[in-house]
């Protein structure tokens, strides 16, 4: 039997469960892509999507679609938390396009999660179950079988757990795991444009970076909207959650003495969430037999080089391919793995590298930030960072 005549189960309908069903359906599969959550959500923030994330989503036909809500953010830039001093860090929009073949798009998640969702649904409009939460699964030398909290159940050729940073399936085939956590907390909101000054409505992605904290901003939705991110070295918060919501009083205090631009951003929050930031040791292998795993379930990482989303739609399109090259379920899953396993663990460690770069106790005076800022962020140390996450081609690498 051909691989494409059999059915694929996904478990968890985030980013990537979606688009690993997008890219089976696109490539002939059978997929069932079961959600516990009544009906899809994302939470209101942003999300940053590279060249190698956008290539990936033109290859599943979404991309044109997508750039109708999202910003294409003209470049980033470094500021310094106390004089605002900036530097530019790199240069997007036409340059990503000239570079990379794709460009750096800022999403709005719901936009994204709206987008992925239409696309499976036109493809295949049996696919997606809702309010179906996965309890168990059990694998045999002929198929999986996966079982529902709500007494239904499902058999398919592969089962693939893309539900997320605490996922079961992990824990079911490799024991639970063992976050550490950071002593960081990440502050977030999103605002309206137009509640803040003139001067920072631009179509840029901004860093402010300062001694045990650094900021990150950037437009979404047309510049409709800015979303605000704050990261704060502080040990009294162990929470991984994307609904814990704090108070403005106290995301205000963590600011305290940064620029009058980063309080303005702050202060604009009305309802701002904190989410404590943990590490994993990265997997070295996430498939058993039938089963594997995809985007945070397998490689949960610090969000510093903004990759986690853009490595998840990665790994559904590499895992399509993967199983169309193979007809054999095991040898398919295992080949997908290897294709993968290599560049996410090296960035869940260069994001957790960046953590250290941006809080720098370098930073906490003008004259030795300017140095720090200028040797760190000098050309040829961001291409050795950023150029082998961009130009990555998940439709083409060797599987
Ligand atoms: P999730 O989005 O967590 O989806 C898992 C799904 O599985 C959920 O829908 C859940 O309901 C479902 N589920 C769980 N258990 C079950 C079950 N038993 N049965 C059925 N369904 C189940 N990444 C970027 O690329 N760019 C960025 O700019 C960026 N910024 C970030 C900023 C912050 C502050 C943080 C914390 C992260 C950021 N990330 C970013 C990372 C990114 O958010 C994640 O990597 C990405 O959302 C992971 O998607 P996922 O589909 O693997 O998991």
């Amino acid at each position: 039997m051909s691989a494409r005549s059999q059915k694929i189960l996904i478990v968890g309908a985030g980013i990537g469960g979606l688009a690993a069903a997008l890219a089976l359906l696109r490539a002939g599969f059978a997929v069932e892509l079961h959600e516990q959550a009544r009906a899809l959500r994302e939470v209101g923030a942003g999300v940053q999507l590279s060249a190698n994330a956008t290539r990936a989503l033109a290859h599943l036909g979404v991309l044109d679609v997508l750039r109708e809500t999202a910003c294409e953010a003209q470049g980033k830039e470094i500021r310094l938390w106390s004089t605002g001093q900036t530097w530019p860090l790199f240069d997007l929009g036409a340059e990503s396009v000239r570079q990379y073949g794709y460009p750096y798009l800022t999403v709005y998640r719901p936009d994204l999660l709206a987008v992925l969702e239409a696309a499976v649904r036109a493809a295949d409009p049996h696919c997606l179950r809702l309010g179906a939460k996965a309890t168990g699964f059990a694998q045999d030398s002929a198929g999986v079988s996966l079982n529902r909290a709500d007494g239904g159940s499902a058999r398919g050729a592969a089962l693939i757990g893309a539900d997320g940073i605490h996922s079961n399936l992990r824990a079911a085939l490799f024991g639970a795991d063992k976050p550490s956590f950071t002593g960081l907390i990440a502050w977030r909101g999103v605002v309206p444009m137009d509640r803040l000054p003139a001067h920072l409505h631009r179509m840029v992605g901004t860093n402010w970076v300062g001694p045990g904290r650094h900021v990150v901003h950037y437009p979404l939705r047309a510049g409709q909207l800015m979303n605000i991110v704050g990261i704060v070295e502080r040990g009294d918060w162990q929470v991984e959650s994307w609904s814990t919501q704090g108070d403005p009083a106290e995301l205000l205090r963590d600011f305290a003495g940064w620029h009058d631009d980063v309080q303005t951003l702050m202060g604009a929050i009305q309802t701002p969430f904190k989410w404590a930031l943990a590490t994993r040791e990265p997997l070295m292998r996430w498939s058993e037999g039938r089963v594997s795993l995809l985007g945070d379930a397998c490689h949960p990482t610090l969000p510093m080089l903004a990759q986690g989303a853009c490595q998840a739609i990665e790994d559904g399109v590499v895992l399509a391919r993967a199983l169309t090259a193979h007809a054999d379920i095991p040898a398919a899953l295992r080949a997908y793995e290897t294709a993968r396993v290599a560049r996410t663990a090296r960035m869940v460690r260069g994001s957790a590298e960046n953590a250290t770069r941006f809080h720098n106790p370098a930073l906490a005076h003008a004259e030795g930030a300017a140095s720090y800022v200028d040797r760190e962020w000098a050309e040829d140390k961001i291409r050795a960072r950023y150029d082998w996450l961009f130009t990555y081609r998940a439709d083409e690498v060797p599987i």
